[in-house]
């Protein structure tokens, strides 16, 4: 079993012209959980991006519960890769030092990519980056990877929230939930909606 001290760095999330593998290989995307690959996704993006586009911004949120959990994060987070079985010790440094580094949360992201396929939504994670045996080069990171109308995207993932507010999205709702069920406005997210999905204006 291999071990390796891995200092978590998330970079600004990146957009890649698809989820192609480089280096010679023709493998349309990276899938390290053999999920397989499906046509597209089977989600109308422009109607629903249409229809938040035209709805007014919603003004009764709900707050959600006041109960913060007030403890730390923990400072490393074991990460065993489903592809290889390999373990990697990630050292959380800022700004990563939270309960959104993807380590720590890889659950959670799971957990709500495979929401968004059963939504109708062809999206995967690129987990690669996160195992010491797996990634490319320098390549660390959780990557998100979404196919529509035949085009693949591929960006960073900075938090769970991206992919809240790509259920919601999906969804059709006019708002979404973060942290302790607080809602938010989702049009305001428009522009990170699009680029998550590689949709532009
Ligand atoms: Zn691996």
């Amino acid at each position: 079993m291999k071990k390796e001290l891995l200092v978590a760095a998330m970079g600004m999330a990146s957009l890649t012209p698809g989820c192609v593998k480089t280096g010679g290989e023709s493998t349309p995307s990276s899938d390290p959980q053999g999920t397989g690959l499906t046509a597209s996704s089977k989600v109308d993006i422009d109607k629903l991006l249409k229809r938040l586009a035209d709805k007014p911004v919603p003004t009764k949120l709900e707050m959600g519960a006041m109960c913060y959990d007030m403890a730390m994060p923990p400072e490393r987070a074991e990460y065993v890769c489903p592809a290889c079985g390999g373990k990697t010790i990630h050292v959380m440094k800022m700004p990563s030092f939270d309960w959104n580094a993807p380590a720590v949360a890889i659950t959670d992201y799971r957990g709500l990519v495979s929401q968004l396929r059963k939504l109708g939504l062809d999206a995967q994670l690129d987990e690669t980056g996160l195992c010491s045996a797996c990634r490319k080069e320098n390549q660390t990171g959780l990557f998100f990877c979404v196919t529509i109308k035949g085009k693949t995207v591929r960006n960073e993932l900075r938090n769970l929230n991206d992919l809240r507010k790509l259920i919601a999205f999906v969804q059709g709702d006019l708002v979404w939930k973060g942290e302790q069920d607080m809602e938010h406005p989702l049009k305001p997210e428009l522009p990170s909606i699009r680029q998550l999905l590689g949709v532009k204006e």
